[in-house]
């Protein structure tokens, strides 16, 4: 297990967040490539969202064609840099790969992609070229993986776009939200840099779309409307005391951590509720941000947790401990948070039952809430004619925007994708569907 000092400044910060999954060199690259047995019908082609031509581009490297290699992969996903260092590879493509039925490791394609995508970020090389200009104009909401994903392929596609970013920053949740043990602002930067250089399309930033007037002068600026707003900010447990001070956000945390890096609060004694991969992110963050003790604390056993395994054991071998089977019930303190007090639970008949009597209180110095991010029904509700689910049995689906194949909403102008629509999944995801909905765009424009 992990000891980490709190870091003081930016070296000790960096050395705490080091990469977990480094760039190759060229000579690593060379050797890693060699192992790829170029599998006909290849499984990790079919395990990944947008489908890349893995055992491509993996030759393409093995050749030195580095520009053709980063070719490949960006021609299939606009956030190929991204997806290289934050995909759960693990679980993708990685997990894919036929040699993990050998007991051999799998390739390293998430470090393989970074490493021919990283090459021509730094390069400035542009590899591609935008389609002739069809007079139509696009605005699209959001410059996260969705929204520039989306912007790539309609400057392809020959269409004008124009962003709008409620932040100072563009690439979304991969500045303010992932971890940067994965991916560091300056390579999320540079990759929209990079994409932008290329693409032309413009981005107006601290320009948040915030209702029914912004939406309908879009309306009469542009042919049509992309949304890629993601989700909102965390949900609240409903429990008395969660006002405390000392109580926040997990992804409102991370999002601290991202900008402030060394000067972020952590507390010494940090719990964090929840058993997602944010609730994950958070315990490995605080570990790492010299928290003296990190427990995570879930309803259910550790089977039923959402997070993934490696998430999990990235969080342990951080340091964090965990607990399972208690509920919150309160959080204690005057002003400040000194505790939660929790009761524990039983499984009965696949639901959970609390066991009277059985409450306890930890004490800590500052609660994370890994409970989900909430949805921008508000907001999204001010379009005319778009619908969002209300219906579902499943609560985390409530306030998804609902789309056609094509991502098209109810109103026909409006077209969406990434986490609004899917709930919040991964990078790739947000990729894989905005390229979808720009081509959904492309058709109805033409039509
Ligand atoms: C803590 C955390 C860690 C994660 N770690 C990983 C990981 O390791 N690997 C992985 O693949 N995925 C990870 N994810 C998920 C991944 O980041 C998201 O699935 C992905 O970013 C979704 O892309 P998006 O473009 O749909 O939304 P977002 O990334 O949320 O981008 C939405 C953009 O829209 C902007 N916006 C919002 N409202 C408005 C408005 N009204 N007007 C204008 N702009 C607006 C936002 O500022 C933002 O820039 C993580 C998520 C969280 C919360
Ligand atoms: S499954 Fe593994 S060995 Fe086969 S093509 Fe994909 S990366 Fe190469």
């Amino acid at each position: 297990m992990a000891e980490y000092k709190k870091p003081t400044n930016e070296a000790e910060f960096a050395a705490n967040f080091s990469p977990k999954k480094p760039l190759m060199s060229d000579t690593e690259a060379y050797y890693e490539s060699s192992r790829c047995l170029y599998c006909y019908d290849a499984p990790c082609i079919t395990a990944c969202p947008t489908g890349i031509d893995i055992p491509l581009f993996i030759r393409q490297i093995n050749s030195d064609n580095k520009d053709g290699a980063a070719k490949t992969i960006y021609e299939t996903n606009w956030m190929g840099h991204a997806c290289g260092n934050v995909c759960p590879t693990e679980e993708l493509c990685e997990g894919a790969c036929v040699y993990n039925h050998s007991d051999v490791k799998p390739i390293e394609i998430g470090r393989l992609q970074a490493h021919a995508t990283d090459k021509v970020i730094r390069s400035k090389k542009k590899l591609f070229r935008t389609g002739k200009d069809t007079g139509k104009k696009v605005a699209v909401i959001g410059a996260g993986p969705a929204g520039i994903s989306a912007a790539c392929e309609l400057r392809m596609l020959g269409h004008a776009v124009d962003i709008f970013e409620a932040k100072a920053k563009p690439s979304g949740l991969c500045v303010y939200g992932v971890a940067p043990y994965k991916l560091t602002n300056e390579e999320a930067l540079d990759e929209i840099a990079y994409l932008q250089d290329q693409f032309g399309f413009t981005v107006q930033y601290n320009k948040p779309i915030n209702g029914r007037a912004d939406f309908e002068k879009l309306e009469k600026g542009y042919d049509a409307i992309f949304i890629g707003i993601g989700l909102g900010a965390t949900s609240s447990l409903g429990i008395p005391g969660e006002d405390k001070q000392g109580v926040i956000g997990a992804l409102e945390f991370v999002e601290e951590l991202r900008m402030k890096h060394h000067k972020t609060t952590v507390g010494k004694k940090v719990i964090v509720l929840g058993g997602g991969n944010t609730a994950m992110d958070a315990a490995s963050e605080s570990c790492r941000m010299g928290a003296e003790s990190v427990t995570i604390a879930y309803r259910r056993g550790p089977e039923e947790m959402g997070a993934y395994p490696f998430e999990f054991d990235l969080a342990k071998k951080s340091g964090a401990k965990a607990l399972f089977n208690v509920t919150p019930v309160e959080v204690m303190g005057d002003k400040e948070v000194t505790g939660v007090k929790f009761i524990r639970n039983k499984a009965a008949y696949g639901k959970i039952e609390a066991i009277p009597g059985s409450e306890f209180v930890e004490a800590c110095d500052m609660v994370l809430l890994g409970t989900g991010q909430g949805k921008q029904v508000e907001l999204l509700e001010q379009i005319s004619g778009v619908k969002l689910e209300h219906k579902s049995r499943i609560l985390d689906d409530r306030g998804r925007l609902v789309v056609n194949e094509q991502y098209q909403t109810n109103n026909p102008k409006y077209f969406a994708a990434g986490d609004a629509v899917n709930g919040g999944v991964e990078v790739v995801n947000a990729a894989a569907e905005a390229k979808k909905a720009a081509h959904g765009i492309d058709q109805y424009l033409k039509n």
